[in-house]
Order: C-alpha cells, then sequence, then structure tokens
C-alpha cells in the first residue's frame, strides 16, 4: 500500500475545505502556534513507515501522554487501580467537575482530567522519581532519548490550572488522593507539557497494536489481555465528550490532545499520529478527525 501518495491525496482534498477551527489559547504556548501546520506518520508493527508534511516537528501532546501515564501504572499496580478510577465514558467535558461529585471523588475513566490526576497520584506513590520515571518510560517505548517536558509549558499549565486544582481537591476530599496535592500536580502539569512528533507518536504507541510488545526492542509492556483493555478504553474514552463520533467516522481506538495531536492505533496492523493543531468545538483537532476518517475508509481499515 503507497500511503504517502494517499496521504497527500487526503491533505489535497482537507486544502478545499479552507480553514475550521481554531487553536487551543488557555495558555500562551498553545495560542502562538502556527495553526497551519500539518503532519501524518504511520508505521507498521512490521517496521515500515510512512509520513507527510510536518511528520517530525514536535509540538505539545497534551493529553495524550494520559495513556502513557495510564499504561505505566496499569503494568505496575494491575487490577487495583480499578478501585481508583472507573472505566465509562465520561459524557461530559474532560475537565468537568458535577460528574465527579456525584460519583464520590472516582473519576468516570483514566483518559479525564480526573482520572489521570488519580494516575499521577498512584504513580507518585509507586515510583521513586516519578517526573524522571515517567520520562523514561517513554523514551525506552519510543526508542528516543531526547523526548522532554517543556518547563515554561508546565508552568502555565500550573498558573492556569485553577479547575485542575479543584478536581484535585474534590477528590482529596473524598479520600481518593493520598500524597500531597502539590507533588500530584507537578506530575500533572509535567506529563501534559511533553513535546513528541507525529513519527514519535506512532512508534510510542506501536505496542499497543503489537500485543503489548515494543517491535524495536521485543520488551513485553502489557500482557495481550491488558493491552486489549487499553485499546478498548481509547475506543471508548479517548476524544473527550466525541469518543462516539470519532468511533462512528474513524473506527479506531486513540486519543488526542489539545495541541492538536490524534494517535490511533490498529490492533496487529499501525499505529498513527496526525497533527493539526485548529481544534473543533469539542477539542479535537478538526482536521486530524477528518483525515483518519478518510484515511480509515479509502484503506478499509477501521476495525469495524
Ligand atoms: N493541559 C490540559 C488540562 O489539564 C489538558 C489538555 C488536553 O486535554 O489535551 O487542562
Amino acid at each position: 500500500m503507497h500511503y504517502e501518495t494517499l496521504f497527500q491525496e487526503i491533505h489535497r482534498e482537507l486544502q478545499l475545505i479552507g480553514e475550521i477551527g481554531q487553536v487551543a489559547d488557555y495558555i500562551p504556548e498553545l495560542a502562538y502556534v502556527n495553526p497551519d501546520q500539518f503532519g501524518v506518520h504511520l508505521t507498521t508493527v512490521g517496521g515500515e513507515e510512512f509520513a507527510f508534511g510536518d511528520a517530525e516537528k514536535r509540538f505539545s501532546i497534551q493529553s495524550i501522554a494520559k495513556v502513557f501515564t495510564f499504561v505505566l501504572a496499569y503494568s505496575r499496580v494491575k487490577s487495583t487501580i480499578w478501585e481508583r478510577t472507573g472505566l465509562e465514558p465520561a459524557g461530559t467535558p474532560f475537565n468537568s467537575l458535577i460528574q465527579l461529585e456525584y460519583d464520590k471523588g472516582i473519576p468516570r475513566n483514566p483518559l479525564i482530567n480526573a482520572g489521570a490526576i488519580v494516575i499521577c497520584d498512584i504513580l507518585a506513590s509507586e515510583l521513586a522519581s516519578p517526573k524522571e520515571n515517567i520520562l523514561s518510560f517513554i523514551r525506552r517505548i519510543t526508542g528516543n532519548q531526547s523526548i522532554d517536558y517543556n518547563s515554561k509549558v508546565a508552568l502555565s499549565e500550573k498558573k492556569t490550572g485553577y479547575r485542575n486544582y479543584a478536581l484535585v481537591n474534590l477528590m482529596k476530599s473524598f479520600g481518593n488522593i493520598k500524597n500531597d496535592i502539590d507533588k500530584v500536580m507537578e506530575i500533572y502539569f509535567h506529563i501534559c507539557s511533553i513535546e513528541m512528533s507525529c513519527k514519535e507518536l506512532s512508534q510510542s504507541f506501536l505496542f499497543l497494536a503489537n500485543n503489548g510488545i515494543v517491535p524495536y526492542s521485543g520488551e513485553r509492556i502489557l500482557s495481550v489481555s491488558r493491552t486489549k483493555r487499553v485499546n478498548a478504553l481509547m475506543q471508548t474514552c479517548g476524544f473527550y465528550d466525541e469518543a462516539g463520533e470519532f468511533t462512528f467516522k474513524v473506527g479506531l481506538p486513540g486519543k488526542s490532545g489539545v495541541g492538536g495531536g490524534i494517535v490511533a492505533v490498529h490492533p496487529e496492523k499501525y499505529a498513527i499520529a496526525v497533527w493539526s493543531p485548529r481544534l473543533n468545538k469539542k477539542g479535537n483537532s478538526y482536521k486530524g478527525m477528518l483525515f483518519l476518517e478518510e484515511f480509515t475508509t479509502k484503506t478499509r481499515s477501521s476495525i469495524f
């Protein structure tokens, strides 16, 4: 399959619809990004790589990092994780407080903000140097030692993180946060600030397409069963309040972030990452979603 020709073709089609959507603007570092950049990178489990556009340019992966921290926690604390977070789609925005109050401080799933904050709390208890350990985990599964936090972005996240502080305080009041709040939020704000390219994202997610094993190194990250479950969670909870729409139109498990990135996985076949900073009203990359919809339709590679 000549994916590169197909990437060009779909990109040309998308140019015709014009520039729709807005870049995230709650912190300056995201607001100043050139909104017209576009990149895509696909890596197959057999090691083939296909790219188009700004595929090697790093951007803020934001909520995509929630998959890395969840996998790291899941690989260490096993099933007791489900005592601290649920596994159902939220049906409310990613940073909503309403559901959390109703559910007595147990987040609906680990891929919304509250759930990711609980996961950071678990990692704060589990790891000796959480920030360093999380980073080295991501570097290891990507095979790239230069992936890093952006400390300016992390600081901006902290300065504007009123709602995230509200979430962590509410969960602490229900006893679902064990560590000091500042220690937990230091981890959370840093994971939001990680910068990676489409190439690196597609490589780092490849173990989820490969039954839990990193293809380059042979390292097993998760069992076959847990890999299936992570993919199921991404399918039902990976796109804010639009996971149904993404499933309907694209039909792959994946995760998006407000930096405009989307990573999706086809089990046994490939991982693909797309980046286009303009977001739709639900916070997902406008063109990224359209691109993947066309891609899975044209290649008949939706899982449905
Ligand atoms: N950094 C954002 C926040 O915690 C999350 C961004 C995202 O959803 O991609 O509010």
